[in-house]
């Protein structure tokens, strides 16, 4: 089963609207981190109890909260020509050692002297960082991930993320991607929704293909510079 995401321009607008709001959301929040902690101090321990559940649940509003925030299109920051190559290996570099520790191998076939392509670092490097953290807890018990950067066509180069894990059911397929869709008990949803936002942002496009419990490989295409 195959499916491209595309989530279409409304997102755009929504995106705009989400992050804005989890900008305001913030600094409440945090004065809020701040008192219950202090509270915290002067309290017996069945009370200090229910501090500690709501500054987890603190904690976990301000996760969505700062993965809402990704949205946010980013400000005095220039699309760039940078070499994706480049890109992936600094991703699977800062990922090492957290894919060490699930016994998951990283095998890669990285294509030197790739046309450049016009981004925003850091953005695509959540994309790529959202894709592979899926991969890895798609395979709880360890696995291997092979990791792909090539030319495609004249026009456009790719990288492919394949993993051995639980892989995902036809038909759910194509509700990944929509906002709030997990399957994880603490997921968030938000993950590739993100991603195929930054994506149509370069004029690229995310896909994915899975077949259940044999694994999942996505996709993902990105103009060549000349062509953007
Ligand atoms: P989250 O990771 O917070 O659940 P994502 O948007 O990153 O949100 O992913 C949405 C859902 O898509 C996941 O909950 C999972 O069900 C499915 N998924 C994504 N990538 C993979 C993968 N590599 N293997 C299996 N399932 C996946
Ligand atoms: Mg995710």
């Amino acid at each position: 089963a195959k499916e491209l995401l595309r989530q279409s321009d409304k997102l755009s607008a929504l995106g705009q609207l989400a992050a804005g709001i989890a900008h305001e959301i913030r600094n409440p929040l945090t004065s809020l981190r701040g008192f219950v902690q202090l509270l915290q101090s002067s309290l017996d321990d069945n009370q200090k109890r229910y501090c500690e559940i709501m500054l987890s649940e603190l904690d976990r509003i301000n996760f969505i909260v700062s993965e809402l925030l990704v949205l946010a299109k980013p400000q005095g920051v220039k699309f760039q020509q940078k070499d994706l190559a480049k890109i992936v290996e600094d991703v699977l570099s800062f990922l090492d050692s957290q894919a060490n520790l699930n016994n998951i191998q990283i095998h890669t076939s990285i294509h030197s002297q790739l046309p450049l392509i016009s981004c925003e670092e850091n953005q695509l490097k959540q994309v790529f960082l959202n894709i592979c953290k899926n991969a890895i807890e798609a395979m709880p018990e360890g696995g291997e991930i092979y990791v792909q950067v090539a030319q495609d066509s004249e026009s456009e180069v790719s990288v492919r993320i394949r993993d051995t894990g639980c892989g995902i059911e036809s038909a759910h397929i194509p509700r990944v991607g929509e906002p709030f869709y997990t399957t994880k008990e603490n997921g968030t949803g938000l993950g590739l929704m993100i991603s195929s936002r930054i994506l149509e942002d370069h004029g690229g496009s995310i896909h994915i293909e899975s077949q259940r419990q044999q694994g999942t490989t996505v996709s993902v295409l990105l103009p060549i510079s000349r062509y953007t």
